[in-house]
Formats: C-alpha cells, sequence, structure tokens
C-alpha cells in the first residue's frame, strides 16, 4: 500500500470530524473552530485544502461530509492516537496520556502500529473508554450518567473523546477517581443546579452536566452471593 505522508494538521481535523460524524454531529466550521483552537478563516482555509486533496465533500445543502478516503485515514490516525494511549498510560499516568498522544500519533508508521496493537492485544477502546474504529459496537450499550437514577450503583465506562482534550477536566477526574472501571453510587441529582454527585471510594464527587454529559456508564453487576 503506498501512502503519502499527511500532514499532521489535516490529520487533526480528520480525527475530530470521525468523531462528530460518529456522533451524527454535524461538521460545521465555527465547532471545528472551537474544538481545535483556531480561528474560523483558518478553518476556512483548511477546509478548502482537505476538499481540493479529496479527503471531504463540502455543499452548502448536505453539509461536509468525510469522503471514503477521508475515512480510511481519519481511522488511521485515531488507531494510531489510541495505541499510543496505551502505550504512554503507564509511563504518563491517564490524565496526561491523551495529550502526549496527540504530538506522537503523527509519527507512527503503520508497521509500528501493527506491532503495537500485537503487543497491546487488540484492544478495543482506548484508556478513557473511547472505541478504536470498528468497535463502535463495544460501547454501544453503555448509557450517558445523566439518564441514571438516584441510589443507581454504576461502573464507570467511558468519558468522551471531546472531554478528553480538556487535560484540567481528565486531571480532575483522575484525583477523583472517575476513570473506566471504577464503581460508584449516584447520590444525588439537582436539575435546577446543574450537577450530579457521585460517591467513589466512599468520597463524593460532584460534577456539573457539562461535564457529566461526556461519561457513560453500565449498571454495577454485583459479585454473584456464594
Ligand atoms: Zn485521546
Ligand atoms: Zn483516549
Amino acid at each position: 500500500m503506498t501512502s503519502t505522508k499527511i500532514s499532521e494538521t489535516i490529520e487533526d481535523y480528520l480525527s475530530i470530524m470521525l468523531v462528530l460524524e460518529r456522533d451524527h454531529e454535524p461538521i460545521v466550521g465555527a465547532r471545528l473552530a472551537e474544538l481545535i483552537g483556531v480561528s474560523a478563516p483558518t478553518v476556512t482555509n483548511t477546509l478548502k485544502r482537505m476538499a481540493r486533496d479529496g479527503y471531504i465533500t463540502m455543499d452548502e445543502k448536505s453539509g461536509t461530509h468525510l469522503t471514503a478516503k477521508g475515512l480510511e485515514a481519519a481511522k488511521s490516525v485515531m488507531r494510531r492516537h489510541m495505541l499510543t494511549e496505551w502505550l504512554l498510560v503507564p509511563m504518563l499516568g491517564w490524565s496526561k496520556t491523551h495529550s502526549q498522544a496527540h504530538s506522537m500519533e503523527h509519527a507512527v508508521s503503520a508497521e509500528l502500529e501493527a506491532a503495537l496493537n500485537n503487543d497491546l492485544e487488540n484492544p478495543s477502546v482506548c484508556p478513557h473508554g473511547n472505541p478504536l474504529p470498528g468497535f463502535e459496537h463495544v460501547v454501544a450499550e453503555w448509557q450517558p450518567l445523566l439518564s441514571f437514577a438516584v441510589g443507581s450503583v454504576i461502573t464507570i465506562r467511558r468519558i468522551h473523546e471531546l472531554a478528553e482534550q480538556n487535560a484540567d477536566l481528565l486531571a480532575f477526574l483522575e484525583t477523583k477517581q472517575v476513570m473506566p472501571g471504577r464503581t460508584a453510587v449516584i447520590t444525588e441529582n439537582i436539575p435546577f443546579n446543574q450537577t450530579i454527585t457521585l460517591e467513589i471510594n466512599h468520597q463524593p464527587v460532584i460534577l456539573g452536566y457539562s461535564v457529566a454529559q461526556y461519561i457513560y456508564a453500565t449498571p454495577h453487576i454485583l459479585p454473584e452471593a456464594v
């Protein structure tokens, strides 16, 4: 397979577009500018380049979408990102792995990607619980945190990709142990205050809805009584 090296900027756009398309969120310039942290004119210029190079189609009526070529390239960068996260977790810790992997993912060759995948035994999700491309079904049954009733005992499963971008938030969640695999009890939900309170390891954790919307969980299955 021959492939010309894609610029880091384009790869960053591709992976964000992949997440937006997967979640049925429209790809619009203002949203990209906000998520990538650049100006609207910069986004417009980059989108034009991406359309010219065949990664996306842009149409007034149907909107902006990844082409088959764009989708393949996006899946590749997402896989490299997530495998790099697993590589770095033991060294850097859970909350710091995303931003480092984000810088390193572009340098991961197809050969290294295959070696990592093999060594990590084909993970289906990243350390934050987000699905590798092709493993979306693994997370499909996980429910938004805000959908659980007060009193529910749950297992935290996933912190959405769009929340991974916020390093301060990830550091907070790590300190409070709001991480995949942890058991939590929902102790309070105050809609007028837009807060939900969990108890993890006997410690209360108060989350605003704006953060909680990025967290997914499953009902906790108690071990069978012997
Ligand atoms: Zn990440
Ligand atoms: Zn991740």
